[in-house]
């Protein structure tokens, strides 16, 4: 659906820091982070509460935007990007899933799925026939006419999944997107989301505090305390 901008890398990070002012209390969530991701690498971030890796997840989203540091997207700098050129860019770019998964609940699970297309201005026949493919990837075709709470959380999940890959974006980031889900369902969603992103050639970065999810990844990054700690696994 979108035009994939062409560079070697999804992701270069050099010298990202962030700071939150909170009243007089300064909070630096970020020291310093360099950070090369390849194109279609699956990269699973841990690390205890606090430690950035939401903070880390949203720069890179450009939800968010760093205090120092250079941030490139598929080879664009998305620190300086204007407000207007970022909005574009996030939603053609970048995928996410959170833990919640907001989807709306007074649209079904179909419309949900094609929410960032209507919003981009895509041909709503084009959104429709888009989302019916990935809700039938993740195995939800039966279900496109339910509403949110008509559907388990594993379903919401992957409602979820479905509606972040919905405009083709290089880079799926994922937040604890299995911390409301039983151990089973966690299995399942996890599996989905490695599946889909291996056959959408899209580049995933998930955080989990789930150790037995984060070791069937190939490259591990631990945080602690706004650093990465340290790099393990083939990278
Ligand atoms: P994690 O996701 O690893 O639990 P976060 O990235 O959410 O960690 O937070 C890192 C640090 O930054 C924490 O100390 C947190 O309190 C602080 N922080 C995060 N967001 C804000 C904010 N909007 N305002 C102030 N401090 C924040
Ligand atoms: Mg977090």
């Amino acid at each position: 659906m979108s035009e994939r901008v062409k560079s070697r890398y999804a992701l270069e990070l050099k010298g990202v820091s962030k700071e939150f002012n909170r009243f007089s209390e300064k909070v630096v969530a970020l020291k310093q982070i360099d950070l090369v991701v390849e194109r279609e690498d699956q990269i699973v971030i841990t690390g205890r509460s606090g430690s950035g890796k939401s903070t880390l997840l949203h720069i890179i989203g450009t939800l968010d935007r760093p205090t120092t540091g250079s941030v490139l997207v598929h080879g664009r700098e998305v620190a300086q990007m204007s407000e207007h050129v970022v909005a574009h860019f996030r939603n053609s770019q970048v995928g996410f899933v959170f833990q919640m998964n907001n989807l709306l609940g007074e649209f079904s699970a179909l419309e949900n799925v094609m929410m960032p297309g209507l919003i981009a201005g895509v041909p709503q026949r084009d959104v429709r026939d888009r989302a019916r493919f990935l809700l039938d990837l993740v195995a939800l075709s039966q279900r496109g006419d339910h509403r949110p709470r008509e559907l388990s959380g594993g379903e919401q999940q992957r409602v979820a999944i479905a509606r972040a890959l919905l405009m083709d974006p290089g880079i799926l980031l994922a937040d604890e997107p299995t911390g409301n889900l039983d151990e089973s369902t966690t299995q399942l969603v996890f599996e989905l989301l490695k599946k889909v992103c291996a056959a959408h050639k899209t580049t995933m970065l998930l955080v989990t505090h789930d150790q037995g999810l984060s070791r069937c990844f190939e490259k591990r990054v631990v945080m602690a305390d706004g650093s990465i700690q340290s790099k393990e696994g083939a990278w």
